[in-house]
């Protein structure tokens, strides 16, 4: 920036030092744009600084989940684990901050609590919680997907007499279930990970379920120093096929369709992806499983039939056994031996499908039926306002005072899931309408978007840039019709947060872009080749009494 633009105390404000917010630091510093980083938490990791819950590790095959932009960070790194461990992603993405210099323009336990657009300057004036202000041109939120957390409106949780935790604010310090009865509300990716690690110590687990999921082994392990080395010298193929791949991992296709094999050969097929663990046995075994109702249910028939195998006692692995939704439908979690924990004797399932949670009382929970279980410590495992909550819980407000929340009252609404208009110059990170698929990759693909999108700017000396209601209106019906033609589109029907489902009273819209990473680039590329179609530029950064050059 020169002397000659609006004076603001930095160019850019950037809302959450997490994956997404780290990768973005590290490309304005490349550009020379100024930023100043406000993280609510009191340390570095969002996602994973947050979600320390006993179990918690990523889905995603550790040399995918990391950034793949620097050759040298990517070897400078070694992961201990296949799916690496939340403390593991965690110093993982403390030693980016520190090896890029990032903490000295972070501010740790800085809660933004609003931001306000000044339509005669161009600018933003960013407030925190604790009433300071700050100003910038560039409005960046990198609040994450998964952030804003869910907690279910229980009657009665003031008056529990025990420990009540959400799993994303799970303490520090831990919290010792040792000889204690634990109620687990949640068997989504969360509870999926929490259950058979807090079975391993508490006195008695009681699971509250009220969907089953479709729960496949992730089959961890450590990699050998061996395993490495092969990784460091694979990188440019890893970090190729990462953009390429449809859900951002180091996955091919099948190659084949349900139909081109015996029933006999679908079996191999998908015991073999049982057995390598992880999305192999979504993405490797069958190309057709998103694509028809007859080849997905071979595959959710083959997984109701290992929790039939593997569960010992029948009503239990009847009641764990989705059945009447696609496979997919809601994100499939990756289980650490997550059925047989229900073989131990100290695990207990509830089905509230029918008979739902009533009340929390002192001494534990009440379902509507009356029966009661007492538990000394209510887990909930219930999720998140995914996608649009990190967004809308700020009071954040555009040209004319429009608010985000009124902007999005009938759904989210963006251009490529970056910027939406009526909101000059903030741009999202992650932000709703953006792919579904392994995180780092996106960001990555987002913020080089972002990076060419704050050059033209810069370049064109215009003050501001704005999505247009004509692109959000054809994005949304691009993303429409990339879901419809989906057997994943039955999302809403089984409350799933791709679709905004598992809010109660959220509007139900497409959130995601489930055409694949590389599509996705596609279009951010076809955009700029097409001289930015979609967006506005206005006005002029100059300062109003510059002098002319
Ligand atoms: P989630 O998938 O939204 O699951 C929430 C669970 O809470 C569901 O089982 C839901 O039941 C249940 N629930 C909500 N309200 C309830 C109520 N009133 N009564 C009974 N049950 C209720 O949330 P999550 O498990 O935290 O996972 C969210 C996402 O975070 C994942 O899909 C994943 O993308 C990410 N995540 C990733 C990892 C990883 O990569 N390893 C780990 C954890 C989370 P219904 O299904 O019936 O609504």
């Amino acid at each position: 920036m020169t002397s000659e633009t609006i004076a603001t105390d930095q160019d850019a404000i950037i809302v959450g030092a997490g994956l997404g917010g780290l990768r973005t630091m590290i490309e304005l510093r490349k550009l020379g744009i100024s930023f100043r980083c406000f993280e609510a938490g009191d340390g570095i990791g969002g996602t994973w600084f947050w979600n320390r819950y006993p179990g918690a590790r990523t889905d995603s095959e550790s040399w995918t989940y990391c950034y793949q932009f620097d050759r040298e960070l990517f070897e400078e790194w070694d992961w201990h684990d296949r799916f690496p461990g939340q403390v593991e992603v965690e110093n993982y993405l403390n030693f980016v901050a520190d090896r890029f210099d990032l903490r000295k323009d972070i501010q740790l336990g800085a809660t933004v609590k609003g931001a306000t657009f000044d339509e005669d300057s161009s600018t933003w004036t960013v407030t925190l919680e604790d009433g300071t202000t700050s100003t910038s041109r560039y409005f960046i939120v990198a609040g994450g997907p998964l952030a804003a957390r869910y907690t279910p409106d229980l009657k009665g949780i003031d008056d529990f007499g025990g420990t009540w935790v959400h799993t994303s604010r799970w303490p520090e310090g831990g919290i010792d279930v040792r000889g204690k009865r634990v109620g687990i509300v949640g068997t989504g990716a969360t509870g999926v990970q929490l259950i058979p690690e807090l079975a391993k110590e508490a006195a008695n687990v009681t699971v509250f379920q009220r969907t089953p999921n479709y729960v496949i082994p992730a089959r961890n392990h450590p990699l050998s120093d061996t395993d490495r080395r092969s990784l460091k010298a694979d990188a440019d193929r890893i970090s190729n096929v990462v953009r390429e791949h449809w859900f951002g991992m180091d996955l091919g296709m099948a190659g084949r369709l349900t139909t081109d094999v015996t029933p006999e050969e679908q079996q191999k097929i998908l015991e073999w992806g049982w057995e390598i663990g992880g999305f192999h046995f979504i993405f490797e075994t069958f190309d057709d499983i998103f694509l028809t109702h007859e080849a997905n249910e071979v595959v959710a028939e083959f997984v109701r039939n290992k929790i039939r195998q593997i569960v010992k006692d029948p009503e239990t692995a009847e009641k764990l056994a989705p059945k009447g939704y696609p496979i997919a439908s809601k994100r499939v979690p990756l289980g650490h031996y997550y059925y047989e924990a229900y073989n131990r004797p100290n695990v207990d399932l509830v089905d509230v499908s029918e008979n739902a949670l009533a009340e929390a009382t002192s001494s534990g929970i009440t379902l509507a039926d009356g029966t009661h279980y007492d538990v000394d410590i209510l887990v909930f495992a219930t999720g998140f306002d995914a996608s649009t909550g990190s967004i809308t819980r700020m009071d954040i407000r555009g040209r004319d005072g429009l608010t985000i929340q009124e902007s999005w009252a009938e759904g989210a609404q963006t251009h490529l899931g970056v910027a939406t208009k009526g909101f000059p110059n903030l741009f999202m990170v992650f932000g709703p309408q953006t792919p579904f698929a392994n995180f780092p990759p996106v960001a990555e693909n987002i913020v080089e978007f972002l990076s060419q999108a704050l050059t033209h700017l810069e370049e064109s000396g215009a003050a501001t840039m704005e999505a247009t209601q004509e692109a959000m209106d054809e994005w949304a019906e691009h993303l429409d019709v990339l879901l419809n033609a989906l057997v994943l589109s039955e999302g809403e029907r089984v409350r799933s947060w791709f679709v905004g489902a598992n809010i109660p009273g959220k509007p139900h819209k497409v959130l995601f872009h489930f055409g694949g990473v590389a599509a996705y680039c596609a279009s951010t590329q076809a955009v700029i080749d097409e001289g930015w179609k979609g967006f506005v530029f206005e006005g002029s950064s100059a300062k109003k009494d510059a002098v002319p050059a």
